[in-house]
């Protein structure tokens, strides 16, 4: 079964279906994880906040 679960990055609170992480773009910032999350899902604060 599909137990829904939170993105692994740490910025991130989008939630992931299947993997580690909700967009490749994150899995892409395994190594930077300071860095606000681009993974552009509506709905993900870290990257709202990214929008100033
Ligand atoms: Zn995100
Ligand atoms: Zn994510």
């Amino acid at each position: 079964m599909a137990d829904s679960k939170k993105c692994a990055h740490p910025v991130c609170s989008c939630t992931v279906t299947s993997g580690k992480y909700c967009s490749v773009e994150c899995e892409a910032m395994e190594k930077t994880p300071d860095i606000a999350c681009k993974c552009g899902h509506a709905g993900c604060s870290a990257s709202a906040a990214a929008t100033a």
